[in-house]
C-alpha cells in the first residue's frame, strides 16, 4: 500500500508505519545522546502511544534504563485502512526497547474501564513486579464511566461569557476571528469527569489494592497553564476546570502515598503540537507564534526534550523544584516574560497575509505531519509498505 496523508480538519486519518518508526527512533536517539539519569526502573505509562506519554516512555527506558508497560487506545490496520499513528509508534518502541534489552509490553484498550485496569495489573505483576513510576498521560474527548456505563464528552469552551479571538486554519493558513459560546454547567462537569483526576486516582487505587506500588513510588500527570491569549479557552475554560481537578488530585494522592514515602506530581508542560492540542481553537495560532519566538531565542523544545528535562528535575537532586502549588514547571521557558512579550506583540498584528512570516506555520505543519509519520526525509513515501505491523 502507498500511504499518503489524508487530512480532515485537525486530524489525519492515515499514518505511515515506517515514518512513525522514524519519529520514535529520533526521540530514542535524542535521549541516548543525553546524560543517563538514575531514576525509576519499573514504569507504567497510561496514554503511552503518542505525545507526552510516548516521550515519557522513551525517556524512561532509554534515559533511565527502565522496563515499561504502556497502555493506550489505538486502532490496528484493517481492510485497506492504516493503523493509527499510536499503534505504529507502540510497535516501533517495543521493538527498539526489547532490542536494547528492556522489558516493553503494551496493552491496547480503554484505560477508563475496569477490565483494562485489571488486565494491566496482571501484566504488571507478571512482567515488572512493583512499579516505581506511574505516568498518567491520557487525553481523550470522552470517557465511559466504569461503574455506571454512562459516557461523558468533554468540550473545549469558555466559561461564563462568549470568547472571541483570532484563530488559524493550519491547512490553508487563513487567519480569522472565532467566537466560542460558553459552556453549560453540565458541559463543565462532563469535561471534569473526562479529563479531571478521577481516573488517575482509580489507577493508583487499583495498583495499591494489588500491592504493586514500590516504596518511594512517584506518579505524574500533565497539565497546562498558558498565557492570557488562550486563557478564556484553556485555563479559565472547561479544560482548565478539569486541570484544576487533576492538580487537586495530585495533593490527595500524595497523602495516600505517604505510607510508601511516595509523591504525586502534576507537571505543567509546554504547548506543543499533538493530536490533542491541534483540536483546541485559537491554540494552534498561539503555538505557531510561540515556536517562532522560542526558536529565535534558542529555547524551542518538543515532547522528548520536555520529558528529558522532567526526569532530570525529578531524579537529579535531593528535592524536586516546584511552584507554590506543588507543580513541576516545564513551561518556564514558554512563560518567560521576554517570550510572552514577543508573542503578544506578534499576536496583535497577525493576519492571513503575515502569518507565515510572523509565525512558524511551516514548523507547525511539519510537526503535525510527523505525528502521523509523514514529512521525514529519510522515508520514501512512494514505496509500497505493509500497513499491518505487529511486534
Ligand atoms: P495525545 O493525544 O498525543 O496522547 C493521548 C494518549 O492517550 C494516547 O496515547 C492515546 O492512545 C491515549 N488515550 C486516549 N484515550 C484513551 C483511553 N480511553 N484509554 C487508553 N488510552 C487512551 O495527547 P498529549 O497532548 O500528549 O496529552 C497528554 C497529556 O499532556 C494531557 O493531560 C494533556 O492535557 C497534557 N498536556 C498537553 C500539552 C500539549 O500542548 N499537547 C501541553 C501540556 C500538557
Amino acid at each position: 500500500m502507498i500511504i499518503k496523508p489524508k487530512i480532515r480538519g485537525f486530524i489525519c486519518t492515515t499514518a505511515h508505519p515506517e515514518g512513525c518508526a522514524a519519529h520514535v527512533n529520533r526521540q530514542i536517539d535524542y535521549i541516548k545522546d543525553n546524560t543517563a539519569i538514575q531514576g525509576a526502573k519499573k514504569v507504567l505509562v497510561i496514554g503511552a502511544s503518542t505525545g507526552y506519554g510516548l516521550a515519557s516512555r522513551i525517556a524512561a527506558s532509554f534515559g533511565m534504563g527502565a522496563d515499561t508497560i504502556g497502555v493506550s487506545y489505538e486502532r490496528p490496520a484493517s481492510e485497506g485502512r492504516t493503523a493509527s499513528a499510536g499503534w505504529y509508534n507502540t510497535v516501533a518502541f517495543e521493538r527498539a526497547a526489547r532490542a536494547a534489552g528492556y522489558i516493553a509490553e503494551s496493552i491496547n484498550g480503554d484505560a477508563f474501564s475496569h477490565e483494562i485496569k485489571q488486565e494491566t495489573l496482571k501484566l504488571v505483576k507478571e512482567k515488572l513486579g512493583k512499579v516505581d513510576l506511574i505516568v498518567y498521560s491520557v487525553a481523550s474527548p470522552r470517557r465511559t464511566h466504569p461503574d455506571t456505563g454512562e459516557t461523558f464528552n468533554s468540550v473545549l469552551k469558555p466559561i461564563g461569557q462568549p470568547f472571541t479571538n483570532k484563530t488559524v486554519n493550519t491547512n490553508t493558513g487563513v487567519v480569522s476571528e472565532i467566537t466560542l459560546e460558553p459552556a453549560t454547567q453540565e458541559e463543565i462537569d462532563n469535561t471534569i469527569t473526562v479529563m479531571g483526576g478521577e481516573d488517575w486516582s482509580l489507577w493508583l487505587k487499583a495498583l495499591e489494592e494489588a500491592d504493586l506500588l514500590a516504596d518511594g513510588v512517584t506518579t505524574l500527570a500533565y497539565s497546562y497553564i498558558g498565557p492570557e491569549i488562550t486563557e478564556a479557552i484553556y485555563r479559565k475554560g472547561t479544560i482548565g476546570q478539569a486541570k484544576n481537578d487533576l492538580e487537586a488530585t495530585a495533593h490527595t494522592l500524595t497523602k495516600q502515598l505517604e505510607r510508601y514515602q511516595g509523591k504525586a506530581y502534576v507537571s505543567v508542560n509546554k504547548a506543543l503540537v499533538t493530536q490533542s492540542s491541534s483540536a483546541i481553537p485559537v491554540v494552534p495560532l498561539y503555538i505557531s507564534l510561540l515556536f517562532k519566538v522560542m526558536k529565535e531565542k534558542g529555547l524551542h523544545e518538543g515532547c522528548i526534550e520536555q520529558a528529558q528535562r522532567l526526569f532530570e528535575k525529578l531524579y537529579s537532586g535531593s528535592t524536586v523544584e516546584t511552584d507554590e502549588e506543588g507543580r513541576i514547571r516545564l513551561d518556564n521557558w514558554e512563560m518567560r516574560e521576554d517570550v510572552q512579550q514577543a508573542v503578544k506583540a506578534a499576536w496583535s498584528e497577525i493576519t492571513t497575509e503575515n502569518v507565515s512570516e510572523r509565525g512558524d506555520l511551516e514548523q507547525y505543519r511539519l510537526d503535525f505531519l510527523q505525528l502521523f509519520g509523514f514529512g521525514f526525509e529519510e522515508i520514501n513515501y512512494e514505496l509500497d509498505v505493509d500497513p499491518e505491523v505487529h511486534v
